[in-house]
């Protein structure tokens, strides 16, 4: 690849939930807090948020959806969602370095993650400086988007090659762009390829691979 083709900078596009953040965990903690302030089982509530969804077919938690089905007051529950958030580490072990360290490698990683903006954006907010570490926060770019992730690239990265880091994999991603799927579930020994891009399972494998596909595209 000439670097007169490509005339762009590659974009990194990385998925926050289950690739930096540890959904499941903070799911965990968010049903018990609306059991608590509802006055209703855990079990009942995670029935609920099921339902939850801002789009029937993509997913993504309506969270504003359940604060209003259960009569609940949206700024008490955008504020105990911002202690919760505070209260203990939800990124995923390792997320933190693994940013800076794409950071201070060159690369520009950005932030892409489907769903609704108030929960969305209060969950990578209360994490931005230590993602960033010494580097300004305003280095990581982040995207809230509620319509698919490959629709929100084909709009924004225009002719561009890049990557997409996401737990979800084979996404149809426009041409030039590469699929690292991140399997942290799978144990992976050592980085494996497949058809749409790359698979692996943890944080060093993943700068691996995507070290290996920047560092193609921008090649003299
Ligand atoms: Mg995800």
């Amino acid at each position: 690849m000439s670097k007169q083709l490509t005339t762009k900078q590659p974009k990194l596009y990385i998925d926050y939930d289950r690739t930096l953040f540890d959904t499941d965990k903070f799911a965990t903690a968010l049903w018990g807090m609306f059991s608590e302030e509802a006055g209703k089982s855990i079990g009942d509530i995670e029935e609920m948020s099921k339902k939850a969804k801002i789009d029937p077919k993509f997913g993504g938690f309506d969270f504003d959806g359940l604060v209003s089905t259960l009569e609940l007051k949206s700024q008490t529950m955008y504020t105990r969602l911002d202690s919760l958030l505070k209260s203990e580490n939800f990124l995923i072990d390792g997320a933190d370095q693994f940013i800076q360290l794409l950071l201070s490698s060159g690369y520009m990683p950005e932030i892409l993650t489907f769903g609704q903006k108030g929960i969305q954006s209060a969950k990578i907010e209360v994490y931005l400086d230590k993602l960033t570490g010494d580097r300004p926060r305003t280095d990581l770019a982040c995207h809230i988007t509620d319509e698919p992730k490959t629709d929100f690239i084909r709009k924004q990265a225009g002719s561009a090659q890049g990557i997409l880091m996401d737990d979800v994999a084979g996404q149809e991603l426009p041409r030039g762009f590469v699929e690292i799927n991140f399997a942290q579930n799978a144990k992976l020994e050592a980085v494996e390829t497949n058809k749409s891009g790359f698979r692996v399972s943890t944080y060093p494998q993943a700068l691996k691979a995507i070290r290996a596909v920047l560092d193609q595209l921008t090649a003299p």
